[in-house]
């Protein structure tokens, strides 16, 4: 009895291990999916707080947006004024509404947004070739 115990013993613990390795992956992977669903409801909370406060509008030309719909050119996007990979955060103060095409200038530097989302923030406007500043302008909050 004691060699049969012996004999499966090992096999049992291995089985035990290689079960909570699954176990462990399983919550692993549960895990990071509740963390992304609940940076998507930050955002989504984000995105309708932002689009409250600038009145459903892009804070660089004024488009009237929508929160949800069908067509990407005609919804709000919420834009970090300090990106988060310069340290930006998630809040009010620090995201603005935009229009695709704005936020698409703004990432690529046609645009720039500095300032305070919640006061007033300067626009500034670049040649996309020499980087020339055409336009500088501003944008109080509309709240
Ligand atoms: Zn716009």
């Amino acid at each position: 009895m004691s060699g049969f115990v012996s004999f499966f013993k090992p096999m049992g613990a291995k089985l035990a291990k290689a079960l909570s390795t699954r176990e462990r992956q399983k919550r692993k992977a549960a895990a990071v999916r509740h963390a992304k669903l609940e940076k998507a409801r930050l955002m989504d909370g984000l995105r309708l707080d932002a689009y409250k406060r600038d009145q459903g509008r892009c804070r660089v030309c004024q488009k009237p947006l929508r929160l949800y719909g069908d067509s990407v050119l005609d919804r709000a996007q919420l834009h970090h004024v300090k990106y988060l990979s310069a340290g930006g955060e998630d809040s009010i103060e620090n995201t603005v509404i935009l229009c695709a095409a704005d936020h698409d200038k703004e990432h690529r530097h046609v645009i720039s947004i500095d300032g305070n989302p919640e006061e007033v923030l300067t626009i500034t406007t670049r040649d996309d070739k020499t980087g020339v500043v055409l336009d500088v302008r501003r944008s109080p909050c509309p709240a």
